[in-house]
């Protein structure tokens, strides 16, 4: 089962999809944390990108292209995978259904998570990342049950993105409104998008993702 999980920054694509990854086996990709380990590689992609993704911008359509479909011809995406993140421009949207064509995939799923903006500039200042395991978590939203130690690996380091500042949401969202929403139409026109309230609490957002799912 292959899903594609759709939203603004803070929508919750992250937090969700890991959940997704344990109920179903499936595995994340998400376009964001690929780029982020290349900006710490330092390799040539990471590099094109970095001050790009520091103010918000869109990497270029045919990096993004290059590098997912790279990745969705590891083993490890055989058994399903959950796009975060990608795509998020027309063009990127219409070469995923190429990739995927060529491959004999589909996608099963395509899900948006709808929310007002106005909360996500919070839910991104406040978000915060064990460094050891991945796991994500908010100041306020989902703390871990013991102050400073994450509740998944017990691990005591967590980390902030750069681009998780206000001035930088508030493009990220500009950059959502304009260039990524359109890509609403193109799967509504296919009569395969499916929509979920974001604006719910974490668990609640959950069950109705597996409502729309269904069993594994
Ligand atoms: P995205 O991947 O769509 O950018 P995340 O899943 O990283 O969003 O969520 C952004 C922040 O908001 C995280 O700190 C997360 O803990 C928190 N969060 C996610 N979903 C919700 C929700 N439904 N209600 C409140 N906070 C949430
Ligand atoms: P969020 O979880 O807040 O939505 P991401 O981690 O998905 O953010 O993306 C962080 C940054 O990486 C984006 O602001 C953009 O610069 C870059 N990026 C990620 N995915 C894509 C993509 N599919 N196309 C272009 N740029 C991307
Ligand atoms: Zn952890």
């Amino acid at each position: 089962m292959n899903l594609l999980l759709i939203g603004p920054p803070g929508a919750g694509k992250g937090t969700q999809s890991k959940r997704l990854e344990d109920a179903y086996g499936l595995v994340q990709l998400s376009t964001g944390d690929m780029l982020r380990a290349a900006v710490a590689s330092g390799s040539e992609l990471g590099r094109k990108a970095k001050a790009i993704m520091e103010r918000g911008d869109l990497v270029p359509d045919d990096l993004i292209i290059d590098m997912i479909a790279a990745r969705i011809d590891q083993d490890d995406c055989a058994k399903g995978f959950i796009l975060d993140g990608f795509p998020r421009t027309v063009p990127q949207a219409e070469a995923l259904s190429a990739m995927l064509a060529d491959k004999g995939l589909r996608l099963d799923h395509v899900i948006e998570l709808a929310v007002d903006d106005e909360a996500m500039v919070k839910r991104i200042t406040g978000r915060y990342t064990c460094v050891t395991c991945g796991q994500g978590y908010h100041d306020e939203f989902q703390k871990p049950a013991r102050d400073g130690v994450c509740d998944k690996c017990g691990g005591t380091e967590f980390t902030r993105r750069a681009d998780d500042n206000e001035e930088t949401v508030r493009n990220r969202l500009d950059a959502y409104h304009g260039q990524t929403a359109p890509i609403l139409a193109y799967y509504k026109n296919q009569g395969v998008l499916k929509g979920v309230d974001g604006m719910a609490d974490i668990d609640a957002v959950t069950a109705q993702l597996k409502g729309v799912i269904g069993q594994a």
